[in-house]
C-alpha cells in the first residue's frame, strides 16, 4: 500500500474507525481490566507489500487494545499516573492533525501558544514573573534540563562554558537527601555522575531533608561550584523539603537550587499555608503535566529563573537558523530540535477547566487518598504505615506476627494478587526498609465508589489467603 492524496477524500472512513475505538475503549474503560500483566511478544515478520487500512484495525483490535491497560481510567493507582481529562485528550487528538514543529518562531503561532501556555503555568502556582521555561517530554527531561543548567552555572562560577568546552575540570558538589531516580538518570547523561551525590540525612520517619546536616555538609565542602536538589513532593512518601531555609543556604553558598516539583507542585492549588513554600526562590523547577494536570503523555515542564543558562546549555549552533523575536527559538531551550505542539492540550486544559477545575480534581483526589487511609486504617487485614500526607497511601497487609522477611513475602503477594484480579493497579515502594503497596491518587475521574471498589478487592484478597 502507498499513502495516496485521496485518501484524505475518505477522511470519513478514517473518523468513523477513531471515533468507534474511541468510544469503545473510553466508555469501557470502567469494566475493563486496569492491568494487562502477561503480554505476547509479537515476533511476526516486516510485512513487505503491506496491509489494507482495514486489516491492521482488525489487528489493532485483536492483538493490541485487548492488552492495554486502563491506566486513564479511574483505578490504575501505580505510581503517580494520571489520566486525560476529555478536553486534553481531544487537543491531543489535534496535536497529530496541525503536526506543526514548535522549534523556531516564524511559521505559526504555536511557539507563542506555548509562551502563554508558560505563563498560565506560573500564574496557576502562584510563582513570580522571573519563572520562564519550556515544555518537555516529562518530569525526566525537566530534570536533565535542571541537571545541565546547574552544570553551565558552575562552570560560569570556574570560566568554563560547560556546553562549548565540555565537564573536563569542573568542579561540583551535589546534595539532595531522596532524588527521584529521575534525577539519578539526569545527572549520569549531564556527565556529573549518578554516584557523585553527597546524601544529606533526611529528618526522623520523612523523606525530607535535615536542613542543618545540609548546611554543615556544605560547609564541609571545597568545591568551586554547588548544586542542591531538592524535593517538593517525593514520589513515596509526598514529603516536602523544607525550601525556604535551602533557599536561604544556596544564596548563601551561591548554590544551583533545582526543585523537582513534579507531582507536588499542585498541593499549592489546595494549601493556604503552602508545603512548597520557597519555591519561588529556585533557580528551576520541575513539574509534570501527565500526572496531576492529567494531560495525556509525555507532558512536563521545566521552569528556571535563568533562561540566558538554559539557552547557553541547549544552543543550537546554526547559522542558517534565524534569529526572530526577543525571545529564544524553543529549539534552543531543550533537548529536542523538532518538537510537537505539546503545549495544546495544556493551554486547552488551563482555558477550558480553569484554576478552580483544576483544583477541584485536585481536591478530590486528596480526599479520596484520606479515605482510603483511614479505611485501611480500620480494617483489620491490613495496616496502614504512614499517616496520608498528600495522595499517596502506604499500606501493606496485616503482619504484626511475621518477620521483616516474611512480612516482605506476604506483601509482595498480596501486591501481585491484588494486580492479578485487575480492578486497581497498585505499585511497590520501600518505607523504612519495609515493603509497602502504594497507591497513589492522581486521576481526575476517581471517586469515593472507586475506593469501595478497591477496598473490597482487597478483602477478597485477604480472604482468599486465609482459605489456603
Ligand atoms: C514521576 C516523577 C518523575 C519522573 O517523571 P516522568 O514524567 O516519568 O519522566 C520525576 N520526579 C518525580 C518526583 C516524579 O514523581
Amino acid at each position: 500500500m502507498q499513502p495516496k492524496k485521496s485518501d484524505w477524500e475518505n477522511l470519513d472512513v478514517f473518523i468513523r474507525e477513531f471515533a468507534n475505538i474511541n468510544q469503545e475503549f473510553i466508555q469501557g474503560l470502567d469494566n475493563k481490566r486496569v492491568a494487562s500483566l502477561d503480554n505476547p511478544l509479537m515476533l511476526e515478520k516486516l510485512s513487505e507489500k503491506g496491509v489494507d487500512f482495514q486489516s491492521a484495525i482488525e489487528k489493532l483490535k485483536q492483538d493490541i487494545i485487548p492488552n492495554l491497560s486502563a491506566s486513564r481510567g479511574p483505578r490504575y493507582w501505580g505510581f503517580v499516573t494520571g489520566g486525560a481529562t476529555p478536553v486534553a485528550t481531544f487537543a491531543d487528538w489535534l496535536i497529530s492533525t496541525f503536526d506543526q514543529n514548535v522549534s523556531i518562531d516564524g511559521d505559526s503561532i504555536a511557539a507563542n501558544i506555548e509562551r502563554q501556555t508558560l505563563r498560565w503555568l506560573v500564574s496557576l502556582f502562584e510563582l513570580p514573573d522571573t519563572f520562564d521555561g519550556i515544555i518537555t517530554t516529562g518530569a525526566t527531561s525537566a530534570n536533565f534540563l535542571g541537571a545541565l543548567c546547574a552544570r553551565q552555572f558552575a562552570g560560569n562560577q570556574q570560566s568554563i562554558d560547560v556546553a562549548k568546552q565540555g565537564v573536563t575540570g569542573l568542579e561540583i558538589d551535589i546534595f539532595s537527601t531522596t532524588p527521584h531516580s529521575s534525577m539519578l538518570k539526569s545527572l549520569g547523561m549531564a556527565g556529573l555522575g549518578q554516584d557523585n551525590i553527597i546524601i544529606v540525612d533526611s529528618l526522623k520517619n520523612s523523606e525530607a531533608m535535615d536542613v542543618n546536616d545540609l548546611q554543615n555538609k556544605l560547609d564541609q565542602s571545597n568545591a568551586k561550584s554547588k548544586f542542591i536538589i531538592a524535593s517538593a513532593g517525593t514520589v513515596t512518601g509526598t514529603d516536602f523539603d523544607d525550601l525556604v531555609s535551602i533557599a536561604e543556604i544556596a544564596q548563601k553558598h551561591k548554590a544551583w537550587l533545582h526543585v523537582d516539583a513534579a507531582f507536588g507542585i499542585f498541593e499549592r492549588l489546595v494549601n493556604q499555608e503552602k508545603l512548597s513554600c520557597g519555591l519561588e526562590q529556585a533557580d528551576s523547577i520541575t513539574l509534570d503535566s501527565h500526572k496531576w494536570l492529567n494531560v495525556p503523555y509525555e507532558n512536563g515542564v521545566f521552569l528556571t529563573r535563568h533562561l540566558p543558562i538554559l539557552q547557553a546549555s541547549c544552543d543550537v549552533p546554526a547559522a542558517y537558523l534565524p534569529s526572530t523575536g526577543e525571545s529564544p527559538a524553543f529549539m534552543s531551550l531543550g533537548v529536542e530540535n523538532s518538537r510537537r505542539f505539546r503545549a495544546l492540550p495544556v493551554w486547552m486544559t488551563l482555558l477550558v477547566y480553569g484554576k478552580l477545575g483544576i483544583t477541584s480534581w485536585v481536591k478530590n483526589n486528596i480526599d479520596c487518598a484520606q479515605l482510603f487511609a483511614q479505611k485501611i486504617k480500620d480494617s483489620k487485614e491490613y495496616e496502614l504505615v504512614r499517616d496520608c500526607q498528600l495522595n499517596v497511601v502506604l499500606f501493606r497487609p496485616n503482619c504484626s506476627d511475621l518477620s521483616l522477611e516474611d512480612a516482605d513475602k506476604k506483601t509482595d503477594l498480596f501486591l501481585q494478587r491484588i494486580n492479578q484480579q485487575g480492578r486497581v493497579f497498585l505499585s511497590p515502594g520501600i518505607w523504612n526498609n519495609k515493603k509497602v503497596i502504594r497507591a497513589a491518587f492522581s486521576n481526575w475521574q476517581t471517586q469515593k465508589l472507586d475506593v469501595d471498589i478497591a477496598i473490597t478487592s482487597l478483602t477478597e484478597i485477604a480472604d482468599q489467603y486465609h482459605s489456603y
